[in-house]
């Protein structure tokens, strides 16, 4: 008999993460086979950055993953995955390198989806005419050329669209208005000082907005006073409890509590929604993101995983919580394999929002904060080296292939906190 063959659906941070840790927990007990429709991870978080820096993000922020997995004996398809039969214990794709493949079909014994989120902006009317946005190098290269070829240095509204949270993770997650709020404060915040070095004016033309009653509520509402307090003494404004979006027009956002503001430009982040296949599958809750507990595992189907922004309790939706999944996945699977003791494997994550953002100037700010998840730890530092760490995590990112030491991150939380 074959070794059992776990079966990784996506491969950004979620899914590159988990397929590396397996293989690193689990040593050569399972076959590893990684599905994803493009054959590089983007990181995400720079891609504000690299725009605000006039570059193409698209040419600094892809990393080929082919050689990566295959560094690690790790099977890699490009292809675009349809279904998912959790009783059949299949996985239904179609090759995607080119056009009009047809289906395959993949059997697997651990499934672990960490296929994302399917980011909605095709449900904002107007986007397509008046919308800008930062998550992805088209969307990112985009506003560069606008911002290079067309923007006037009119007024700027930054926030999001309503994200709609399942509601069947309420016992291990609290309910979030909007799905990731970091974005939001750091376009706002770096735009501002864009704005300064362009000579166009400063914070005071930049309006940031939420559907919550406050902003980045996840980041604890300590760290949130404090934010808002430093954004209003430089003449950022502040709308909140504007409930949705409703609609982009040229000369600004309605919202759906009746107001709305003037802007030139606007840059939007949607709702973050399940993929359409994941609906109504008896792995999933009743937005379509897969039900697990703080193990990663899905709780009827123990065969079935879930890390990232494809996860039910993935809220906010993080990267930092990417990471926090992947390496409980792989601790789960080499637990199953013998490869790890039960009391090192079953440790439930405990959730922090750890969030590093880019203010302008070289200069960043950096939020560790429980307090949302029950915790107490709170702290906003800003200043050069939550920049600093910013860029260096994208660097140690690259340089390690995606195998950031686990020292990594409790390094840069202890350098902000001694030098900020
Ligand atoms: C502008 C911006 C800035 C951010 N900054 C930060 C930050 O500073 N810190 C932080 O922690 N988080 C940040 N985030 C959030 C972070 O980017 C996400 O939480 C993270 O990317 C989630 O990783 P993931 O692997 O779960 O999902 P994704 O990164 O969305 O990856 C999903 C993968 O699945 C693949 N996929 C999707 N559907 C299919 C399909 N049907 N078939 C095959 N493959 C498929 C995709 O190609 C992709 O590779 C930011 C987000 C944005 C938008």
């Amino acid at each position: 008999m074959g070794k059992p063959h776990v079966l990784v659906l996506g491969a950004n941070f979620a899914g590159l993460g988990a397929a590396q840790k397996i293989r690193e927990y689990a040593h050569d007990t399972v076959d590893i086979t990684v599905i994803d429709r493009k054959p590089y991870l983007l990181f995400v978080p720079n891609i504000p950055y690299e725009v605000f820096e006039n570059r193409n993000p698209g040419l600094t922020l892809h990393m080929p993953i082919v050689d990566v997995l295959h560094e690690d004996n790790i099977r890699f398809i490009q292809g675009e995955v349809k279904a998912l039969d959790p009783d059949a214990q299949t996985v239904e794709y179609v090759p995607s390198e080119r056009v009009g493949s047809a289906p395959e079909t993949i059997h697997y014994d651990y499934v672990v989806v960490a296929i994302g989120a399917r980011l909605a902006y095709d449900e904002i009317e107007g986007f397509a005419e008046y919308g800008q946005t930062v998550s992805d190098t088209f969307y990112g290269e985009k506003l560069r050329l606008f911002l290079a070829n067309e923007y006037k240095g009119g007024p700027v509204a930054v926030g999001s669209a309503r994200f709609h949270q399942g509601t069947m993770s309420t016992d291990l997650v609290p309910t979030a208005e909007a799905a990731c709020e970091g974005p939001p404060v750091e376009v706002m915040l770096s735009f501002g000082h864009w704005l300064q070095s362009h000579g166009m004016g400063g914070p005071e033309k930049v309006t940031v907005f939420t559907p919550a009653a406050v902003i980045a509520e996840d980041a604890g509402i300590g760290v949130v006073n404090q934010l808002l307090a430093a954004a209003s003494s430089m003449g950022y404004h502040y709308m909140n409890n504007v409930h949705d979006i409703k609609r982009l027009t040229k000369d600004g956002i309605e919202f759906a509590n009746g107001q709305s503001v003037e802007a030139e430009l606007k840059i939007v982040f949607p709702d973050w929604k399940a993929h359409s296949f994941m609906k109504d599958l008896p792995i999933s809750d009743d937005q379509g993101f897969v039900l697990t507990d703080m193990t990663t595992r899905n709780p009827k189907y123990r065969n079935v995983f879930a890390c990232g922004d494809a996860a039910a309790v993935t809220v906010p939706k993080l990267g930092i919580l990417a990471h926090m999944g992947a390496e409980t996945v792989g601790k789960q699977i080499a637990m199953d394999m013998g490869r790890m003791a039960p009391e090192k494997a079953n440790v439930p994550m405990h959730f922090v929002v750890n969030c590093l953002g880019d203010m302008g100037g070289n200069k960043g700010f950096a939020i560790n904060s429980d307090t949302w998840y029950g915790g107490t730890k709170s702290e906003l530092k800003m200043g050069h080296i939550p920049f600093l760490m910013k860029m260096q995590y994208k660097e140690m990112f690259f340089r390690t292939r995606g195998k950031v030491p686990d020292w990594g991150i409790p390094a840069a939380d202890f350098l902000i906190d001694k030098l900020s």
